[in-house]
C-alpha cells in the first residue's frame, strides 16, 4: 500500500507578523513513471495530466559508452539517444509549464 504524505497547499502571510499559517492536505505521493500521471500542480493548483518530455539521462550516456566499448561503431553508440525508453522522463504541467517531477532511469 501507498503511504499518504502531507503536501503544502496555501501559505498565509501577514505583513507585520510574517508567515502565519500553512494549510496542508494529505494525499498519495505521486510516482512519476514513463507515462503521463494525474497530479495536482503545486503552482497553478489544478489537477492536470502531466506532459512527459524525454531527455537524455545518465543511463543514456552509460549505454552509449557501453556500446562503444563492446566494439560498436560510433553510429550504434548513439542508438540510446534515439530511444525514449532509455531516457529520463520529465513531467511538466500542461497549463503553467511548471516541472512537476522527473522519472530517472538510474
Ligand atoms: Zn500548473
Amino acid at each position: 500500500m501507498h503511504k499518504y504524505q502531507w503536501v503544502s497547499l496555501y501559505r498565509l502571510y501577514d505583513r507585520t507578523h510574517g508567515l502565519l499559517l500553512i494549510i496542508k492536505k494529505l494525499q498519495y505521493p505521486v510516482t512519476f513513471l514513463e507515462g503521463p500521471v494525474q497530479v495536482s500542480c503545486p503552482q497553478c493548483r489544478q489537477t492536470v495530466l502531466s506532459q512527459v518530455h524525454h531527455s537524455s539521462g545518465l543511463l543514456t550516456y552509460l549505454l552509449c559508452g557501453g556500446l562503444f566499448f563492446c566494439g560498436f561503431v560510433l553510429g550504434c553508440c548513439l542508438i540510446p539517444f534515439c530511444v525514449d525508453r532509455m531516457k529520463d522522463a520529465k513531467h511538466t504541467c500542461p497549463t503553467c509549464k511548471a516541472v512537476l517531477g522527473v522519472y530517472k532511469r538510474l
